[in-house]
């Protein structure tokens, strides 16, 4: 009977014994809007802006952009929400962006990298989030401090105060206490951080075995990153795929991530976990999970600690 009633709660994200862990919505578009707040979404962790940009012959306007943004917040009132700026690359051309053919898309010319040469591009998103006001911001395929000053800087001179960088590639991960210094909070998301840490195409299937959230290095990079959050005294969320799955979310609350965004359908299966267990326990998960030399091992080891999870 517990279990059936934590799972019909929709309210704020916290362990057992009441450490909260805001639990956020990943969305890609206006449609998706209602789904995270019907699923009790504290806020939106990650909104993928693309859906804007996509299939068009000229970017959208600033005002078409703010009203896109406002509506988020709207949907929001008192929640945070973070823009994502457009994470765009060779893979997914756009006709105002003209990119040369790469024969590695993934590690040509995208996310923030692409606005070195189109600044205008992300001069106008930036306008447009700050004019909708109340929203933060963050980028996408960030490597080095250099790379985040440059983005804060942009931020800041269109009013924006609050201003974020993912943590999607290994260096940055690894050197996120530089990048701390430049922005006021990292989102790490693991789905490319998966792809570039294990060499791996996120994209093709015959190397997708690799992309088990539970892989040790991968929580050796979120534990290195959440360090360092915290020694910053700065938030650390996650904001990939592996935020979805109840056990891992404890893990990753042991490791010392502040929230937790996923897609809304992930949401109470994620809540009734944490709210299952103490930090304690999921501190434990953590250290148990990073003593694993497999992604099983890890699975299990941290599973031993988390009684009641699959
Ligand atoms: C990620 O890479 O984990 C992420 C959240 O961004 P996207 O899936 O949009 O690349
Ligand atoms: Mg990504």
């Amino acid at each position: 009977a517990r279990q059936a009633a934590l799972a019909s709660w929709t309210g704020p994200g916290a362990t057992a014994d009441g450490h909260p862990v805001p639990l956020l919505a990943n969305v890609g578009g206006p449609a998706e809007l209602d789904a995270a707040v019907a699923a009790g979404a504290e806020g939106i962790g990650l909104y993928r802006t693309e859906f804007l940009f996509l299939d068009r012959p000229e970017p959208p306007s600033a005002e078409e952009q703010e009203r896109a943004y406002r509506a988020a917040l709207e949907a929001f009132p008192g929640g945070k929400v973070v823009v994502r700026t457009l994470d765009g690359g060779a893979d997914k051309p756009l006709a105002f962006l003209p990119s040369a053919a790469e024969p590695n898309p993934a590690l040509g010319e995208r996310g923030l990298r692409r606005f070195a040469r189109f600044p205008e591009v992300m001069d106008v998103q930036l306008r447009a989030v700050a004019a909708a006001g109340g929203a933060a911001v963050m980028a996408p395929m960030v490597a080095t401090a250099e790379e985040a000053a440059w983005f804060a800087r942009e931020c800041h001179d269109k009013g924006l105060d609050e201003v974020g960088v993912m943590i999607e590639i290994p260096s940055a991960a690894l050197r996120a206490g530089n990048l701390l210094t430049m922005v006021d909070f990292v989102s790490i998301g693991t789905n490319d951080l998966s792809q570039y840490t294990f060499a791996a195409d996120r994209q093709l299937g015959a190397v997708s075995a690799m992309h088990d959230p539970w892989q040790p290095a991968l929580l050796d990079l979120v534990a290195i990153t959440a360090g360092a959050a915290a020694r910053a005294g700065k938030p650390c969320g996650i904001c990939g795929e592996a935020a979805a799955d109840p056990a891992l979310a404890c893990v990753l609350a042991g490791l010392g991530v502040s929230s937790l965004s996923m897609a809304p359908s992930a949401l109470a299966a994620v809540r009734a976990g944490l709210a299952a267990h103490t930090m304690e326990q999921c501190l434990a998960a953590a250290e148990a999970a990073r003593t694993g030399s497999s992604a099983a091992d890890a699975k299990a080891a941290a599973r031993a600690q988390l009684p009641g999870l699959d």
